[in-house]
């Protein structure tokens, strides 16, 4: 188990108590018990955090260093990201229930590998040469857009973290950072890593607190140029309006999701099937772009349920620190309590449970996979996103219905497609309106590769050369040339 080394708030460099000296609990999802208390941020603390930044901002060397020299101390902190690996892991199974094994072989070192992208890109960032009128010269700038609030959610701590921070750091921004309450304590160990790699003072600051107050504090902040959220489309909503009546702040939300998986009559049974559970169980199923909705093709209907519930009895619940298990705990009482509610509301709406529909029975916020059939598309298990290991499996005919079906949701964050039909790949995935369909693979994820929503899912995407922009405004600077009437 890890030591728990940083609970307070950090600021401008430092590690302090709150304006308030109040603190608040984070518990192990395995056993419901307290970890540590942590600091708990209010609207004074993000306001000195935002002083920091703005000083940092205004004053400091991070936006007029060259952006090569920025990609190096990115480097540096991608390298002790690394050397850290096992302790960030552990951190992330304590707070989330996140499995330690994928922890430390895929999430930590991915995001020195997403610091890394990012700092690849910092020294390549550049306007344009404007075609102007003879008598004009011009050319575009690329400036960082300032000082950036970062609101995370609870289900990926530290690859959300550096979705938003990486790409912000390249851009020359300074910032600052909410984690979600039930998740702290890896962003405050990425704060300590920070100013070891020498990342300036005041550059991150990371707040732990609520949303309603520390997450509101910061997208109401006049001094805060963007707000940056990660979370669901109800708090996205509440973002959005706050900054509006604020200082007009610009916005980037990526919320919800309600995916759905279409599997046609030519797939492979036995792969679709595994794709299908990976989709939903993934993360316990609390990962935004879950494919929480199946819809098979009527031929293949049949066996692949008989497939499915084989393969789901298999899943192994448990232990996240267990190198066995594929499936820990929800990440709290809340969320655990939500889940079961809605698989309550899944039986009493008529669908019909194929396998699971409870908690395992062990201490902590275990549920066992759960799929059910028969569901129509107006229950509210195939409508609302429930964020937990909940599958609603749907039967269609022909193409246009699947279609059809996969858009009918608010939401529009991904998609999948099984098919060995080229045709019928590149029909389906040019008419679902959703940010990322993956063919014959899900959660194929590549820093390279842009994330985001359609619709109610939100606008602006993470990862990629995408997620840079959003961290940079555009200033045009004009002249006249030698001819020219203004001369
Ligand atoms: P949430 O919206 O409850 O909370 C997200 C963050 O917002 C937390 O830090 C929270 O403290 C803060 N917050 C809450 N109320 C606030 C307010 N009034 N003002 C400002 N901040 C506030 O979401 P969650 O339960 O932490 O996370 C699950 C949701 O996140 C799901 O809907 C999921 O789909 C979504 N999500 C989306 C993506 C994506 O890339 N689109 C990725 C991961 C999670």
């Amino acid at each position: 188990m890890p030591t728990i080394k940083f609970t307070k708030l950090f600021i401008n460099g430092e590690f302090v108590d709150s304006f308030s000296g109040k603190t608040f609990e984070t518990v192990d999802p395995r056993s419901g018990e307290v970890i540590a208390r942590v600091a708990e941020g209010d609207k004074e603390d993000v306001d000195l955090a935002v002083k920091a930044a703005r000083h940092a901002f205004d004053n400091g060397p991070w936006p007029r260093l060259s952006g090569f020299a920025r990609g190096r101390i990115m480097m540096k902190y991608a390298d002790l990201i690394e050397e850290h690996k096992e302790e960030l892991a552990a951190l992330d199974t304590l707070d989330a229930g996140k499995l330690f094994s994928l922890g430390k072989t895929m999430d930590i070192p991915n995001v020195a590998n997403v610091l890394r992208y990012y700092a690849g890109a910092a020294d390549k960032i550049h306007g344009q040469v404007l075609k102007m009128s003879s008598e004009l010269q011009g050319y575009t700038l690329q400036e960082p857009v300032g000082v950036v609030g970062h609101i995370i959610p609870w289900n990926f701590p530290s690859t959300l973290f550096f979705a938003k921070v990486a790409p912000a750091l390249a851009a020359g921004c300074t910032m600052v950072v909410k984690p979600a309450e039930q998740t702290p304590l890896s962003a405050l160990y990425y704060a300590y890593l920070a100013k070891q790699a020498g990342i300036p003072d005041g550059v991150i600051n990371v707040i732990n607190g609520y949303g309603p107050t520390a997450g509101a504090a910061i997208s109401s902040h006049m001094d805060i140029d963007k707000v940056s959220f990660t979370g669901s489309t109800e708090v996205g909503r509440k973002v959005m309006q706050a900054a509006a009546t604020s200082n007009l702040k610009h916005v980037s939300l990526e919320l919800g999701g309600k995916s759905p998986l279409l599997i046609f009559d030519d797939a492979d049974v036995d792969t679709a099937a595994d794709l299908a559970l990976l989709g939903i169980l993934f993360n316990k199923g609390e990962i935004c772009v879950a494919s929480s909705r199946v819809y098979v093709q009527e031929g293949i209907y049949d066996e692949f349920v008989k497939k499915l519930a084989e393969k789901a009895k298999q899943w192994v619940v448990g232990d996240p620190f267990d190198p066995n298990t594929r499936q820990g705990p929800q990440v709290d009482k809340q969320q655990f309590d939500k889940i079961l509610s809605y698989i309550e509301h899944g039986k009493r709406e008529g669908a019909t449970l194929l396998i699971g529909g409870k908690p395992t029975g062990e201490k902590g916020y275990y549920i066992q996979p759960t799929i059910f059939t028969d569901v129509k598309e107006d229950m509210l298990i195939a409508k609302d996103e429930i964020f937990g290991p909940v599958m609603s499996l749907m039967k269609f005919k022909t193409i246009d219905e699947a279609i059809k079906c996969a858009n009918n949701t608010r939401y529009g964050l991904a998609a999948g497609i099984v098919t060995k039909n080229l045709d019928v790949a590149n029909t389906v995935s040019r008419s679902i309106r959703a940010g990322i369909i993956w063919i014959n693979c899900y959660f194929a994820f590549d820093n390279d590769c842009p994330y985001g929503g359609y619709k109610m899912s939100g606008f602006g995407r993470d990862f990629g050369l995408e997620a840079l922009h959003k961290f940079l405004q555009v200033k045009s600077v004009v002249t006249p040339i030698y001819n020219s009437p203004w001369l």
